[in-house]
C-alpha cells in the first residue's frame, strides 16, 4: 500500500536540507511511495511579495524580486550538482521564465487568479530540483504535477478539492514500478486547466487529499519537531510530546489554533482510517507522533493553546431587548461576511462575547457596522487561553494572577481571556 510523505519548506530550505532529504529517502524503501514537498524556507512568501510588487507597475522591486528567487534557486541547484547542473539549471531558468510570463499575461485579472498563478510556482521550483537531487542520489522519481492530480473549483486562494475527479487523476499511481513520485504540496488546478491553490501552509492537506484518494497506508509529516506536543514548546518550558491522539482530538487542537497541522488535514484521513505521523526529519531515532483511530490517550494529558493579539467584544442590545436567536443571527451573519473567525462566542440574555483575532482591515468594518446598531465594549491585545481536558486545579493556577475578562467551558474544553500584558513570555504548566 501507497505511503504519503510530506515535506515542508524548513526540511528544504538550502542544497544541504535537501540532502540530508536525500539521505532520509534512500533509508525508506518501501514503495509506493508519494512524497509530497513546498517550497523552499520562506519562498512562498517571497512570490507573495513579488505578486504585490507586480500589481504594483512592475518595476525595479519586481525585476529585482524575481532575480532574487532565480538566484536563490539556481544556488542550491550548483551547490548540489556542481559542474553537472546543465538540465537542472534549464529548467530552473524555464520556471523562472514561465512565472515571468504567466504572471504579465494574468496581471489584468482579479487579485486572487493572478495570485494562484503566480505563487504556485514555489512548489514548481522546489520539486523540480528534489526530484532531480533524488535522481542523482541513485533514486528513480517520477515528478508529478500537482495541478493535473488535486483538481479543485475556482475559489482561488482557497480551493475546494472535487474528491471524486481528484481520485480519477490519481489512479496508478499506487502502481509499484519502482519510483518515488514527487509532486507540490499547496497547489491544484480546475478542470479547464488554471493554477489554484489551496491556503498558506496547504501542503500537509495536499498530502491528505492525496493519501485520501490512493486509500493510502499512512501518511508522514516530517517536521524540524519530533511531533505533537500538549503546549507550544517555544512558549511552555515544560511542553510534553503527546504520542498517540485521535483524529478528533488533533482536529480540535488545530482548530483551536495549534500550529501543528493544517485543520483540513484530518478530515479526509480519518474517513479511510488513514493513521498521520509527525515526525522529525532531524532525528530518525526520536519518537514520533500518531494521530489514528485509538481516542483512550486523548484524555491523558491536558493541552494547551495560546491566540495572541486577540480582540473582545462585548455586544448588547441597545434597547434593553434579549440577545436572542435573531440577533445572534444577525451579529454571526456580520462575522462571516467580515471574513472573521472567533475563538470564543459566549452569550447571556443581554450579552454576546466574540473573542476575534485583531485583523485590522476586517475588523475595524465589522467594529463600526456593529456600533450602528448595538453597544459595543472592546477590548484590544488580549490572549486566549484554550485548554483541552483541563481540571479545576489546573484552570485556577493558570488564571492565577491574570485577570479573566471572558470564559466558556464544556465538558472538554475551558477557554479564558486575559490581558496579553499578563501572558507574554515564558508559561510553565502548573503541576
Ligand atoms: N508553501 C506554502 C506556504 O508556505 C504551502 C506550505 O508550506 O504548506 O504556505
Ligand atoms: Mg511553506
Amino acid at each position: 500500500m501507497t505511503q504519503v510523505f510530506k515535506f515542508g519548506g524548513a526540511s528544504i530550505q538550502d542544497a544541504a536540507a535537501i540532502r540530508r532529504l536525500g539521505e532520509l529517502l534512500a533509508r525508506f524503501r518501501a514503495r509506493p511511495l508519494v512524497v509530497v514537498v513546498s517550497a523552499m524556507g520562506k519562498t512562498t512568501n517571497a512570490l507573495e511579495a513579488l505578486l504585490e510588487a507586480a500589481r504594483e507597475g512592475e518595476g525595479d522591486d519586481y525585476r529585482d524580486r524575481l532575480e532574487t528567487l532565480r538566484r536563490e534557486h539556481l544556488a542550491a541547484v550548483e551547490s548540489l550538482f556542481g559542474t553537472r547542473t546543465g538540465p537542472v539549471t534549464e529548467r530552473v531558468e524555464a520556471l523562472i521564465t514561465e512565472l515571468d510570463r504567466r504572471h504579465r499575461r494574468h496581471a489584468g485579472r482579479e487579485r486572487s487568479f493572478h495570485y494562484d498563478q503566480t505563487v504556485c510556482f514555489g512548489e514548481l521550483l522546489s520539486t523540480t530540483i528534489v526530484s532531480a537531487w533524488l535522481e542523482e542520489a541513485g533514486m528513480a522519481t517520477q515528478w508529478l504535477d500537482a495541478r493535473e492530480l488535486v483538481v479543485t473549483d475556482d475559489c482561488h486562494q482557497a480551493a475546494n478539492v472535487d474528491w471524486q475527479a481528484t481520485a480519477e487523476r490519481v489512479r496508478g499511481l499506487d502502481r509499484d514500478d519502482g519510483r518515488i513520485r514527487v509532486t507540490q504540496g499547496f497547489i491544484g488546478g480546475t478542470a479547464e486547466g488554471a493554477s489554484t491553490t489551496l491556503g498558506r501552509e496547504g501542503s500537509d492537506f495536499s498530502a491528505a487529499i492525496l493519501a485520501h484518494c490512493l486509500d493510502a497506508e499512512e501518511v508522514t509529516i516530517w517536521k524540524d519537531v519530533p511531533g505533537l506536543f500538549n503546549a507550544d514548546p517555544r512558549r511552555f518550558d515544560n511542553a510534553l510530546q503527546l504520542e498517540q491522539i485521535s483524529y478528533g482530538e488533533a482536529i480540535e487542537l488545530a482548530w483551536h489554533g495549534a500550529k501543528v497541522i493544517h485543520p483540513k488535514t484530518l478530515g479526509p484521513l480519518q474517513q479511510k482510517a488513514i493513521p498521520l505521523t509527525v515526525r522529525s526529519f532531524q532525528d530518525l531515532e526520536a519518537p514520533p507522533s500518531t494521530i489514528g483511530r485509538d481516542t483512550r490517550f486523548d484524555t491523558q494529558t491536558p493541552s494547551l493553546i495560546l491566540r495572541e493579539a486577540q480582540t473582545l467584544l462585548e455586544i448588547r442590545p441597545r434597547d434593553f431587548a434579549f440577545m436572542d436567536e435573531a440577533r445572534q443571527h444577525d451579529i454571526l451573519g456580520r462575522l462571516v461576511e467580515a471574513g472573521l473567525h472567533a475563538g470564543l462566542i459566549d452569550s447571556g440574555a443581554m450579552r454576546l462575547s466574540l473573542c476575534l483575532d485583531g485583523h485590522p482591515e476586517r475588523l475595524e468594518p465589522l467594529v463600526a457596522s456593529l456600533c450602528a446598531d448595538y453597544a459595543v465594549a472592546r477590548r484590544d491585545d488580549l490572549t486566549l487561553l484554550t485548554v483541552r481536558h483541563a481540571d479545576d486545579a489546573l484552570l485556577a493556577a493558570l488564571g492565577a494572577g491574570r485577570d479573566c475578562l471572558a470564559e466558556r467551558r464544556n465538558a472538554d474544553t475551558a477557554q479564558r481571556v486575559f490581558p496579553g500584558s499578563q501572558c507574554r513570555g515564558t508559561w510553565h504548566i502548573p503541576a
